[in-house]
């Protein structure tokens, strides 16, 4: 068995969580490539290493002195050296930093010491070998990642190492500069280097025991998912339930290989299995609930709009010449909605008004604000009898108004618009009927 495991910054913030991640590795054998993302806060007033070089870096390239940020970059480091006893000096290194911050090495270089510096201190405290993501990870000249060259030289090279630590977030361009990912991009490193060796799993370890059925600071103590489809989590995640970066999903399901999120500082938890598809029923019929606050609608009928050809795209273009993205577009024979972010739209709202009236010409148009969306996430639901009906008279119950409803045609999803004072009490409902009763 090969297993990929990867750490996120609160796992490797200091030597004492080091040390936690270094018994999670000797315990299994199969975990035999590592990669590490930055250290990140040791509490909640801290700072993330990656933020501290993002900023030692603006002065830098200001021409400002910068020694005390980066000296305070160091001790981070030092800290973890001396907690865990390691014989190693990052000295020659910082020189080096120091050298290129001054000749503007990036943004990019200056964000990924984090990752390589940790990289080198995990490969030394486990007595592991050292591969800079530089030399294996690449990206295309307009900075786009490069999967099918990436993919080939990280399985040349890890073929030939045994046990090795990989740096996370960053690679290298063309002309051999150092490109980053986006922002807690280690995840999407980790799921490479699992493509690249073929791993039989990916564990993502992290400080929670994986993903929640609905949020914590709406649901106190809410359930744990076990199993999750990539499909379901693509849903939960683009309303706002974020554990993984979305882009670390990709490389590993073209190989087909699960991600198991978990809890360093509860590794005895399972966590959550991230899977292309199950057998395994969800212990509650939906997967997840979540949602988002902050929507408008813009409300338009016309007689006979469904045989007028080009309407919904004429409606649409009016959004699209505003750059304005569309969340939902729910539809009836003479009407349809169309759910826009507020804050992208209110400035821009009688533009798209005026634009609609003139290519459209619909009756009747009405803007309502202050809304929100809950996606209720299942893959149970399309072979489940009634949950729709459970939903809705739960929400009635709750004396929520439902506002819209759209059920996506994969019947994974159904989306439910209320009012924006209604969200939390929404959510309650649902979870309640969903789990509270385990039906
Ligand atoms: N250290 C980087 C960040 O803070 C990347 C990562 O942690 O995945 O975004």
């Amino acid at each position: 068995m090969k297993k990929v495991v990867k750490f996120g910054g609160s796992s490797l913030a200091s030597a004492e969580q080091f040390q936690k991640v270094g018994d999670i590795i000797h315990a299994d054998q199969d975990r035999c490539y590592v990669v590490p993302s930055a250290p990140g806060k040791r509490n909640s007033g801290d700072k993330k290493v990656t933020d501290m070089l993002y900023a030692c870096y603006a002065l830098a390239e200001e021409d400002q002195d910068f020694s005390a940020a980066l000296a305070d970059i160091k001790a981070r480091y030092d800290e973890i050296i001396e907690g865990l006893k390691l014989k190693l000096s990052l000295n020659d290194e910082f020189k080096t930093i120091q050298k290129n911050f001054k000749a503007k090495a990036g943004r990019d270089y200056a964000a990924s010491r984090g990752e390589y510096l940790n990289g080198i201190l995990m490969a030394a405290y486990l007595g592991y070998t050292f591969i800079d993501a530089a030399t294996v990870v690449s990206f295309n000249k307009d900075g786009s990642f490069d999967a099918e060259k990436t993919n080939q030289q990280m399985s040349r090279k890890l073929q030939k190492t045994e046990r090795a630590v990989i740096p996370g977030f960053y690679g290298a361009l063309p002309d051999g500069s150092i490109r980053t990912f986006s922002r807690g991009g280690s995840d999407i490193t980790g799921s490479i280097v699992a493509r690249a060796v073929k791993a039989d799993v990916y564990e993502n370890w992290t400080d929670v025991s994986g993903f929640l059925v609905a949020d914590p600071r709406i649901i106190s103590h809410p359930a744990n998912i076990e199993t999750i489809t990539y499909t379901e989590l693509r849903e939960l995640a683009y309303m706002g339930a974020s554990v993984l970066h979305e882009d670390s999903i990709f490389p590993v399901r073209k190989e087909g290989i699960p991600i198991n999120i978990r809890n360093t500082n509860r590794p005895e938890d399972s966590g959550t299995w991230i899977v292309e598809s199950t057998a395994k029923k969800s212990k509650y019929t939906i997967t997840g609930i979540t949602g988002k606050k902050g929507f408008c609608c813009v409300n338009i009928s016309k007689d006979m709009m469904n045989s007028e050809v080009g309407f919904v795209r004429k409606v649409l273009q009016a959004f699209e010449d505003q750059n304005i993205s569309i969340e939902h577009v729910p539809s009836g024979i003479d009407t349809m909605t169309v759910f826009v972010h507020q804050d992208e739209f209110i400035d821009k709202e009688q533009n798209v008004v005026s634009e609609i009236h003139r290519m459209a010409k619909p009756d009747i148009l009405e803007i309502e604000s202050d809304l929100a969306l809950i996606a209720v996430v299942g893959r149970g639901m399309k072979s489940t009898r009634g949950t729709a009906g459970r939903i809705f008279s739960a929400l009635a119950h709750a004396n929520v108004n439902v506002r819209m409803i759209d059920q996506g045609s994969s019947e994974l999803n159904i989306i439910i618009g209320v009012e924006n004072r209604d969200f939390e009490k929404a959510i309650h409902a649902i979870y309640d009927i969903f789990v509270m009763t385990q039906l």
